[in-house]
């Protein structure tokens, strides 16, 4: 009995843990089934089990939506039972394969209710305690946005040749990297992260290995800048390529420095920097040869233009020269007895040779402002005075037009200033004269106006006339060397085309010196000149009209017809003249008159006298203190006066001039025998070089 009762309490036991252990499992059992619960009740994920026959013993409440089943209808189903035939081939392959390595992960792309999406799947293989595969389970869920984002990502990347990574720099381990960085070092991407930590010192140029100290203050917390180097790297697979690395250190924890970057293959951008530079280089060669040949070609375009110019007013003042004799002849014929006819031939003559002579003067001119020969020469004049002269010797041309010429000057102008009266009266005769010879009815007006500032006057002079004007187009091409607005009119009017543009290289020598035009075609131009002149402190710089009657005036010249002319010329103003034909005799007449008590106290000579010059001839003046109140006038044609007779009374006139300018030789004698000095009290050094053969 007792061991029945035994028994029984041995079975009771026994019963009591079963029953325990019962409950235990009934309890793990409801967990589990409340975990399954809570998973098919809240997963947005795929979920399933199959057993080894490949049938789904679990599948979630997602899964079989995405099928388009109820769960109870896949329970127990089989592939086979679900998917077409291409498909099911695929399925059994990958659960044989999951069967036999364990695990599997695929990104995929699934058609979800006709939406395209990107699924990532992790199947794995589900054992018993023994390790033995009773089935096989998979959870997969959409990572449309993160895929399409990574693939964006991985494109750019190779789009723009670089790859990123994150590097721990305390650990010295690559934390993550795109998938690039394979492709970039040449090795698998397992390798990549053994190499990429150590690629200073494995695969970057020796060279250039100096790049990384940036990084090494950065490892040790010197700067927490990020950081450009440049490198060249020989990749895994032996190619050399350029490499740009953009990287910034932050801290991912208190100790640790980590490092976020993007290396960057910069190899053909180099290619193009260093095929550029050689472009570059050959280029400047190139142009530096060039330059060099444009210098000289400059250069030689120069020195011929110089020479041009020289010859130009070699030739021009040669045959001035001639001209002059002819002039001063008919001239001194024209005192003589001729009858009506003879008159009319001389005139021509005459004429046809004022006219000659006036187109090499321009051309004269125009060469030796050119050359750079011509400098202003400043004294006092009157305004007034020059102004009438010019429009007095122009007004016969006007009225022989039927043009009235009228003159207006301003009260503000004042009359006594300081220019180069010449010059002035240059500009004045190329303006009035072109408005006389483009007018063929009306008038030209010449008005002059000024503004004083202190003792500045701002001088505007405008010459305005009805004439043919001039086409918009042509105005800024009038002031250029032979240039002529109209081909036409050259005909019908003659010139040069140099008078403009002497007249603006006088006007910009002038102190804030313009020359403007407006026109309007075929109803008239005006010319306006803007000048800057001082005022003159004294009025007398006007020589008056004294008289020369009685002085004795000595020609030293081994010229015939130019003694001829002199000698009329002076006698016509009342001088008594001598003639000498070289240095030596003139010396001698000075001397033997000086003897006698008489005085000559003015000596008008040639430049050129054969052996001796007018030049020895004024140093030996200069030397004797006998003649030290005798004056001279040399007449050059340029020649250089030494500084030395610049402390004598010693006047330069330039010879190779039309005789219309002999009233200006006149007013030199004049002022020769009445020095400024003498009328005003002011001293005054006559050691002016005096140049008139623009005038
Ligand atoms: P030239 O008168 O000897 O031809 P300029 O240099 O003095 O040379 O003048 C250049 C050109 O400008 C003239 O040929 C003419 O066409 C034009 N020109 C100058 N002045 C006037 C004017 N007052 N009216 C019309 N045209 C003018």
């Amino acid at each position: 009995m007792r061991f029945h009762t035994q028994v029984g309490q041995d079975m009771a036991d026994h019963q009591s843990i079963a029953e325990d252990e019962l409950n235990s499992l009934r309890k793990r059992i409801a967990q589990y089934e409340a975990w399954f619960r809570a998973i098919d009740a809240n997963s947005n994920f795929d979920f399933w089990f199959k057993n080894s026959d490949s049938e789904y013993t679990y599948v979630n409440p997602h899964f079989a939506a995405n099928m388009g089943r109820d769960v109870c209808d896949l329970k127990g189903v089989q592939p086979k039972d679900i998917f077409e035939p291409d498909r099911l081939e695929r399925v059994v392959t990958l659960d044989e394969q999951v069967m036999r390595d364990g695990y599997l992960k695929r990104v995929i792309p699934c058609n979800s209710s006709g939406r395209m999406q990107m699924h990532e799947e992790h199947r794995f293989a589900v054992t018993d305690n023994e390790g033995e595969p009773i089935g096989l389970g998979c959870f997969a869920f959409e990572v449309t946005e993160k895929s399409l984002a990574e693939e964006t990502l991985h494109q750019a990347e190779k789009i723009a040749d670089l790859c990123s990574w994150r590097w721990s720099a305390g650990s010295n381990l690559l934390v993550s990297c795109s998938e690039q960085m394979a492709d970039f070092l040449g090795v698998s991407i397992t390798d990549a992260f053994q190499i990429f930590p150590n690629r200073a010192e494995k695969l970057v140029l020796p060279e250039d290995r100096h790049v990384f100290g940036i990084v090494e203050d950065r490892k040790q917390g010197l700067s927490t800048e990020g950081y450009v180097i440049e490198y060249r790297m020989r990749r895994a697979d032996g190619q050399l390529i350029h490499v740009r690395e953009i990287a910034e250190p932050f801290s991912s924890s208190e100790t640790t420095t980590e490092f976020l970057g993007v290396m960057q293959d910069i190899t053909r951008e180099k290619r193009v920097e260093a095929a550029l530079r050689t472009a570059n280089e050959t280029l400047e060669a190139k142009v530096q040869k060039r330059t060099a040949q444009f210098q000289l070609a400059k250069e030689k375009a120069e020195a011929a233009s110089k020479v041009k110019s020289q010859f130009l007013a070699t030739m021009s003042h040669e045959l001035r020269t001639p001209m002059n004799g002819v002039l001063g002849m008919a001239q001194v014929l024209q005192k003589t007895n001729l009858d009506d006819e003879q008159k009319g031939f001389l005139e021509t003559i005459y004429n046809s040779g004022s006219a000659l002579v006036a187109i090499l003067n321009d051309i004269l001119d125009f060469s030796k402002i050119e050359a750079g020969l011509i400098q202003l020469d400043p004294k006092p004049f009157s305004l007034g005075k020059a102004v009438h002269e010019v429009v007095s010797l122009l007004s016969t041309t006007a009225s022989e037009k039927g043009l009235a010429l009228e003159l207006n000057i301003h009260p503000s102008v004042p009359d006594n200033l300081i220019g180069d009266i010449g010059r002035i009266r240059q500009i004045l005769m190329n303006l009035v004269g072109n408005a006389i010879k483009f007018t063929n009815k009306g008038h030209i007006a010449v008005d002059l106006s000024a503004v004083i500032e202190r003792d500045i006057v701002k001088l505007e002079i405008r010459v305005q006339d009805t004439g043919i004007g001039i086409r918009d187009e042509k105005l800024g091409l009038i002031f250029d060397e032979f240039t002529q607005a109209e081909q036409s009119t050259t005909r019908e009017f003659g010139g040069t085309g140099l008078g403009l543009a002497i007249t603006r290289n006088i006007v910009n020598a002038i102190p804030n010196g313009r020359i403007s035009v407006e026109s309007e075609l075929d109803k008239g131009t005006t010319f306006t000149v803007n000048l800057d002149l001082e005022i003159a402190q004294s009025n007398d710089n006007v020589i008056k009209n004294s008289a020369l009657k009685d002085k004795t005036v000595l020609i030293v010249t081994s010229n015939e017809s130019r003694a001829l002319i002199l000698r009329c010329n002076l006698q016509d103003w009342g001088v008594k003249p001598i003639v000498a034909s070289a240095a030596k005799n003139a010396l001698a007449l000075l001397q033997n008159t000086k003897l006698q008590g008489d005085d000559i106290e003015l000596v008008i000579s040639d430049f050129d006298l054969g052996q001796h010059t007018g030049l020895d001839l004024a140093r030996a003046i200069g030397k004797s203190k006998a003649m030290s109140d005798t004056k001279m006038i040399l007449l050059s044609s340029g020649e250089h006066i030494d500084d030395a007779c610049q402390n004598r009374h010693l006047r330069v006139f330039e010879t190779d001039l039309p005789l219309t300018n002999i009233e200006q030789l006149k007013s030199l004698v004049r002022e020769s025998l009445h020095p400024r000095n003498e009328l005003n009290g002011s001293a005054e050094t006559l050691s002016t070089k005096r140049n008139l053969a623009a005038s």
